[in-house]
């Protein structure tokens, strides 16, 4: 069996059933990706939308591509045709964006808000304050799906951080679910990645983002 597989199998046995492995599988060429297809894998994450655009095109249309980049507006037409879903909004401009091209081509999007977490100033994504203000008016983005939140913990070997971050946004979420309760959709909480997952899963994932520990390190 190869590497990929395995490392497939593996982490598969660690997700409980109810909880969506997202396979994260920026970098690596078509036919790496077509290796976990045949292990039975369907869920891939991307980043870059000239590369997801690709990959789609030359994969089997069963696959639901979920990006999880930044994406800038001017891009936005190379992943909405693809995607599943869109992971990682993280500006009102960019979101009004992704409404106007599912009003012009009659698409409802699936997106999840993404919430800055951790110290890292690099990182993209709102605030809490923030999303309250875009869900107060989710009524006025007539084709995008509020599927729920998406975050990225600090990047640290200190798992307190860690657990920190996710306790947060884990709060988050169940206390949004509270409040936006027209919102039938917003039940995704996507936290986790090769290093952190297990522990995200504690915290109420129902999707992980994995790359590294199925697919190997990434050649950039
Ligand atoms: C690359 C990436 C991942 C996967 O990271 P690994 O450490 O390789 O598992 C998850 N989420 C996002 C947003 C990413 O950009």
């Amino acid at each position: 069996m190869s590497d990929i597989v395995e490392n497939l199998r593996r982490v598969r046995s660690s997700v409980p059933g109810g909880v969506e492995l997202i396979a994260v599988s920026k970098f690596h060429p078509v036919p790496v990706l077509k290796e976990a297809y045949d292990a039975g894998q369907r869920l891939f994450g991307e980043n870059r939308p000239q590369e997801l655009h690709e990959k789609a095109l030359q994969l089997p249309s069963d696959i639901r591509w979920h990006f999880i980049g930044h994406l800038q507006t001017n891009k936005i037409k190379l992943v909405l045709p693809y995607a599943f879903m869109v992971q990682s909004i993280d500006s009102e401009h960019l979101l009004r964006a992704v409404d106007e091209w599912g009003r012009s081509n009659s698409k409802k999007i699936r997106c999840l808000l993404e919430l800055h977490l951790g110290a890292e100033e690099t990182k993209h994504g709102f605030s809490e304050e923030e999303i309250r203000g875009i869900l107060d008016h989710a009524a006025d983005y007539g084709s995008i799906v509020f599927c729920g939140l998406m975050g990225m913990a600090t990047n640290t070997p200190d798992e307190a951080v860690i657990r920190a971050d996710f306790a947060r946004i884990s709060a988050f979420e169940v206390a949004l679910q509270k409040e936006y309760t027209a919102l039938t959709e917003f039940r995704e909480l996507s936290i986790g990645m090769s290093q952190d997952y297990k522990i995200a899963l504690e915290y109420g994932a129902t999707m992980v983002r994995v790359g590294t520990a199925i697919f190997g390190p990434r050649e950039y």
